[in-house]
């Protein structure tokens, strides 16, 4: 089953050398979830061939504007392109007012059902769950309240042996059953054991998405082994009283959290737009925490 995340903005604050505000494209099994919507997003989507009308949920971590900006854009090109499908939207629960105002003063009866799904940051909770995942909330320390978002994928049905079953001519209506591990009695009173005629699902994998926070390991019991670990990192760890009274990380805060949470992989974005390059962050990400990678535009992640 695909997991994967593209990355569409990497930037904080302000779009800078070609560096977007905050937004992700998660597919999970041909669903798409989109996390914070920064300014120009729907460009991003365009940009990397993706069709805005296939995301069906979206999630926002706070109400800074490179998180956002991009998203009433983004609903209003949807309902201008004839959008009848819902839209499900998990956000700060001011979000709904300033969406709402912007609706009004441009006159905009949206054609879509948006199901707006207000998500505190006061304690952390599961906010949705369908046949391939849950999505949980973590709550971060900002300026303002801030959540960021597992993505934990649902353990998988057994694979049957699908040659096996066609060799021994056992008819199709049986493997549901098999794929739930069910052993068989066939009309002729065989035995089927389910461990010879299936396979172990892959494990299910887990993303966290940790968007703008001060380092503090509040929330690292949160984001224990994830199979990558998205975390912000827009400073060096030179400007660490910097990041300390912005409420960031530093990206070598951000390596030693992959460590401490037991991350495989971590992806550090949310760069500073004092960094032009962004190899230097890398670098010093790389040097604690070996599987690190940037949260470059354009780019997929396998989960
Ligand atoms: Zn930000
Ligand atoms: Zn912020």
């Amino acid at each position: 089953m695909k997991f994967e995340v593209t990355i569409l903005g990497s930037s904080s604050a302000t779009p800078v050398y070609n560096r977007n505000p905050s937004a992700q494209l998660l597919n999970c099994n041909e669903k798409f979830y989109l996390i914070d919507c920064g300014e120009g997003t729907q460009q991003q989507l365009i940009k990397y061939g993706f069709k805005a009308s296939k995301i069906d949920f979206v999630f926002i971590s706070h109400l800074h504007g490179d998180h956002y900006f991009g998203l009433i854009g983004l609903l209003s090109t949807m309902h201008l392109n004839g959008r009848i499908k819902p839209i499900t939207l998990f956000a700060p629960a001011a979000l709904m007012e300033i969406l709402e105002l912007q609706f009004k003063h441009s006159e905009t009866i949206l054609r879509y059902p948006l199901t707006f799904v207000p998500i505190t940051a006061d304690s952390p909770q599961q906010i949705f769950e369908n046949s391939d995942l849950t999505v949980s909330t973590i709550i971060l320390n900002h300026r303002i309240p801030c959540t960021g978002f597992v993505f934990n994928e649902k353990k998988r049905l057994r694979k049957v042996i699908v040659e096996k079953l066609e060799e021994e001519n056992i008819p199709l209506e049986y493997y549901p059953l098999l794929k739930r591990g069910v052993d068989l009695t066939l009309p002729d009173g065989t035995v089927l054991l389910n461990k010879d005629y299936t396979t172990d699902s892959d494990e299910p994998r887990k993303y966290a998405y940790c968007s703008d926070t001060l380092c503090d390991g509040s929330y690292f019991e949160l984001i224990q082994n994830c199979d990558t670990l998205y975390h912000e990192a827009t400073f060096l760890h030179e400007m660490l009283e910097r990041a300390n009274q912005t409420h960031h990380t530093t990206a070598l805060q951000a390596a030693e959290t992959a460590i401490k949470t037991g991350a495989k992989k971590l992806l550090i974005g949310h760069f500073s737009s004092r960094y032009k390059t962004l190899q230097p962050l890398l670098e010093e990400a790389s040097q604690v925490f070996e599987h690190t990678q940037l949260a470059q535009e354009g780019s997929t992640f396998s989960i």
